[in-house]
Order: C-alpha cells, then sequence, then structure tokens
C-alpha cells in the first residue's frame, strides 16, 4: 500500500487462472473460512465462468479525499479530473469544522455541476449525524454513506434529514443489501463484488434490493477491479459514480496496463495478466502457506448448492 489504508500496509490476495482468465481472492485478514468462502466464489466466477454482458462502456468513477485540510483537498480533486468527489469526514481526532472546511474546499474545487458524498465511516451517533448533515448540505451533498454504525440508527438518520443515505459497512455478506433494504436503513447499496460471491451474485443481490447500487472495489489489484468494474457495467441502471479507482492506494500491479482513470471514467476492459509483474509481487515461505490453508479452508465451506441467503426483502425480515 502507498499510504495504510484500513489498518494495514500491505494488501495480500491469491490469484488464480482458468479458461475464462484470472481471478482474485483476496478476503481481509480477519475474514474466517466461512465468509472467504464468497470471495472464493468470486474469483472462480472470473476464473472458470466469467462475467455478464456490460450494457456500457465507460463506468464514472469518484475521487477520494482523505481527512487532509483544505488546502491539500482541493488540490487532490482538481488533480484528479473527477466529477465527483467522496470526501472522508469524522476522523479521529478531527473537529466538525476540519470537515466543514474540507467539504467546503471540495465543492470549491469540483464546481456547482460537480457531485460532493460524505463518507462516514459508522462515526457518528443519530444526533450528531443529523445535524452534520444538515449542517454540511449547504454545500449540496450527493448522500452520506453509513453515518452511523448499525442498521437501527442508520434508518433513524434518514428519517431526520433530506440527504440520500448510502449503507457501506453495513454490507460486508451477501445476506445484507436485503437486511438493509427491509430495515429501510438506506437509499443507496454500496455493494463489493467479492464479499458478495462474484458479479452474477451481486447483480441478482442489486435487484433483489430494489436499491440503486454504487459498485466499490476492496482494495484489489486490477485483477479483482475488472470484475467490479465488469459489475458497474453490466447494471441495468448506474445513476452514481462508482469506488474502483482505488488502484492509486497500491504502489504497483499485476496487470501492465493498470484500470486507472482518466477523465472520471475507468473503460470497461479486462487488462492481462504481465507474467512479469507477476513475479515482483509473488512470495513463498510462511505467507504462502498460510494462503494455501485460507484456500483449503474456503473451499470447504464452498457449497455446491449454491448460497444460502434470502432471496427477497420478506425473506430477509423473517
Ligand atoms: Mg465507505
Amino acid at each position: 500500500m502507498r499510504t495504510r489504508f484500513r489498518g494495514i500496509t500491505q494488501r495480500e490476495g491469491v490469484l488464480i487462472q482458468g479458461p475464462a482468465g484470472w481471478g482474485e481472492f483476496s478476503p481481509f485478514a480477519e475474514y474466517g473460512p466461512a465468509e472467504s468462502a464468497r470471495w472464493l466464489a468470486a474469483a472462480r466466477e472470473a476464473a472458470f465462468d466469467g462475467w455478464p454482458a456490460p450494457v456500457r462502456d465507460r463506468v464514472p468513477v469518484n475521487v477520494t479525499v482523505p481527512a487532509v485540510g483544505p488546502e491539500r483537498a482541493h488540490e487532490i480533486v482538481r488533480a484528479s479530473g473527477c466529477g465527483t468527489a467522496k470526501v472522508k469526514v469524522a476522523e479521529r481526532g478531527q473537529g466538525d469544522a476540519d470537515d466543514l472546511a474540507r467539504v467546503e474546499a471540495v465543492r470549491d474545487a469540483i464546481g456547482p455541476g460537480g457531485r460532493v458524498r460524505i463518507d462516514v465511516n459508522g462515526g457518528w451517533d443519530v444526533e450528531h449525524a443529523a445535524r452534520m448533515i444538515r449542517w454540511l448540505d449547504r454545500f449540496d451533498l450527493e448522500y452520506a454513506e453509513q453515518p452511523c454504525a448499525t442498521l437501527e440508527e442508520l434508518a433513524r438518520v434518514r428519517r431526520m434529514v433530506d440527504v440520500p443515505v448510502a449503507a457501506d459497512e453495513s454490507i460486508r455478506r451477501a445476506e445484507d443489501p436485503l437486511k438493509v433494504a427491509a430495515a429501510e436503513a438506506a437509499d443507496i447499496a454500496v455493494v463489493k463484488v467479492q464479499p458478495l460471491g462474484g458479479v452474477a451474485a451481486a447483480l441478482r443481490v442489486a435487484e433483489a434490493t430494489g436499491l440503486p447500487v454504487v459498485v466499490s472495489s476492496a482494495v484489489e489489484t486490477s485483477v479483482g477491479l475488472a470484475a467490479g468494474l465488469a459489475l458497474a457495467a453490466a447494471l441495468p441502471e448506474l445513476p452514481y459514480a462508482c469506488g474502483l479507482a482505488t488502484m492509486a492506494l497500491l504502489e504497483d500491479d499485476v496487470v501492465a496496463a493498470p484500470l486507472v482513470a482518466e477523465d472520471g471514467m475507468i473503460a470497461v476492459r479486462r487488462p492481462a495478466v504481465d507474467e512479469t509483474a507477476l513475479a515482483r509481487w509473488e512470495v513463498g515461505g510462511e505467507t504462502a502457506e498460510r494462503w494455501r490453508l485460507r484456500l483449503e479452508q474456503a473451499r470447504a465451506h464452498l457449497d455446491p448448492a449454491g448460497p444460502q441467503t434470502p432471496a427477497t426483502i420478506e425473506e430477509a425480515r423473517r
């Protein structure tokens, strides 16, 4: 990683190759075998089945503005060329005034036609969230992502403010998007391909929730990002810019032509793995052993009959 993100400084994973191409299996360290099985299902889909046909050839993406000062925030947005900015707020050790200054700078940099969303990462309680969202909405917020930690809190905030609420951390498993919809906790679902078990599974989930979807990455190489891009390209509607411009977080890639944004868009394609690049990042020893074991254990949890998750909002309510 270029900088610490999600508490990690090194991104690890396994790439598998099959007749349909390369797939990425990169569950984070805290995910156990049962949960990792979905991530493996996504990698196997990429390697053996391929993805549904795209309905668009480029996908709009957002620039992410970390909890930096207003001048730096302004620079990041201007340098990105993106028409949508996601601003991190509620950073530990900072105050509401820091968030206001940052959001103001981002609105100034992106102009009146641009879109500005905030990402709270569950950092506020209900009252604080309602107050801050109303306050920051003077800069015209597109939506507020995960303003509070729990579904119940999200549902309450959603009833208190006019700004749409998006669920991100509340969606970590295949059954979660339907739970979010059933709890009426969000207007928008942020989804990632690997935790949902693949592109086709994520498409089904998106349809079942009836919520507009923002496709996000799990900080993957271009092999994993290609699956997110395939999902964003296959969705019937794509009203929001996606969180797929994350290659910048990684120091290097395993393909010769990484999936990066140009003028706020990523062209829909599946870049080939470059064997030389791959060799630079291949590891052996204990790390390889640990991943061999994770792969074995995840495989043991793969259900041949398919995932046992609710298929409808009604089932999720029960
Ligand atoms: Mg988020």
